[in-house]
């Protein structure tokens, strides 16, 4: 039986709407939530994420700024701008724009956002917090990975959950989330022997390696969850149709795009899996709908109001 296909724009509209009236009720008691995004330089695809969230916060009522330091700015400039943004009472919110130029120390910026306004969640006192089980802002991506699975009512507790992936940004803290939620929970990396044979055992499989459809069938249980969190460009033919002989709506993409998108896990994973999240249009909507529950949650931690619950395990 084919699986149940995971929607992540219709559960991302959901969260957008409860965080609009979330934000629309601060915005009448005089707390408007404000998020301020620092993009540095002219990268194209961090230009089309900024315009992203920009576009997202006014649509669900949240205020925005952006910030532009040329390519040259040096790590002092953006820790200038980072402290004048810490000290703003408007702002709740605080997002770098990754990645930074050579130039800069990265994570020295990084470290200079304030915890309370770091909607990221990659500061190490948010990541401490996540992992002790305290009210923190927890990275957003992880956190829509969760939401996914609450809202489509796949049970956690109890689960054997793999992870494949351990970056700071996704795998690890999606990892601790599952486990927070009482999964049985294994990471898995690039040295991690007989993948395939740890993937089988997994009821819930992540997939954040940024490999073009790496996980094919063998390394799934019939009947699991698959989230595939990958988001990598095929422009090879030869890797196109490896992936996606006998799609003729890929194939129409491919041929007048010259790529097409696809995440981690090989699309025939569907005939087998029992519920998986589509690359585009599955975990990537949430990444945005998480940043604005985020600035509302920062919003309300920090002027002391009642905590939002989203993406609390
Ligand atoms: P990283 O490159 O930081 O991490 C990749 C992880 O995959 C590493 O832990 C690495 O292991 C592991 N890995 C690489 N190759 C293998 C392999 N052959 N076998 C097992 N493990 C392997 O990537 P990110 O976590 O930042 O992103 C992962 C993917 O998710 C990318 O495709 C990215 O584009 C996508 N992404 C999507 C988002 C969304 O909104 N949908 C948001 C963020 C990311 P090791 O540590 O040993 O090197």
């Amino acid at each position: 039986m084919a699986a149940t296909i995971l929607d992540g724009n219709k559960i991302a509209s959901e969260i957008r709407a409860e965080v609009a009236s979330e934000a629309k009720a601060m915005t009448a008691a005089g707390m408007r939530p404000g998020l301020a995004v620092v993009l540095v330089g002219h990268n194209p695809a961090s230009e089309v994420y900024v315009r992203g969230k920009v576009k997202s916060s006014a649509e669900v009522g949240i205020y925005s700024e952006q910030h532009t330091p040329p390519e040259t700015a040096s790590t002092e400039e953006l820790l200038e701008l980072i402290a004048e943004l810490n000290a703003r009472d408007e702002i709740d919110g605080i997002l770098v724009q990754l990645p930074l130029p050579a130039q800069v120390d990265a994570k020295k910026v990084l470290m200079a956002v304030d915890p309370a306004k770091d909607v990221d969640g990659f500061h190490p006192m948010n990541v401490g917090l996540l992992s002790t089980q305290r009210p923190g802002l927890v990275p957003c991506t992880p956190a829509g990975i969760i939401e996914i699975l609450k809202r489509s009512k796949i049970p956690i507790a109890g689960q054997d959950a793999v992870v494949v992936g351990r970056s700071d940004i996704v795998g690890k803290p999606t990892a601790m989330l599952l486990l927070n939620g009482n999964a049985t929970v294994t990471v898995c990396h690039s040295k991690t022997r007989d993948l395939p044979g740890v993937c089988r055992r997994a009821d819930i499989l992540v997939a954040a390696i940024g490999r073009a459809g790496m996980i094919t069938r063998e390394f799934v249980k019939p009947g699991a969850t698959v989230i595939d969190v990958g988001m990598n460009q095929v422009t090879d033919r030869a890797e196109f149709d490896r992936l996606f002989t006998g799609n003729a709506k890929r194939e129409e993409t491919f041929r007048t795009r010259g790529s097409t998108l696809v995440g981690d896990v090989h699309p025939q994973v569907a005939e087998v899996a029992g519920a998986i999240t589509p690359v585009p249009g599955g975990v990537g909507p949430l990444t945005i709908a998480m940043l604005m529950a985020n600035t509302v949650r920062a919003a309300k931690l920090r002027r002391g109001g009642r905590i939002v619950e989203l993406s609390r395990v």
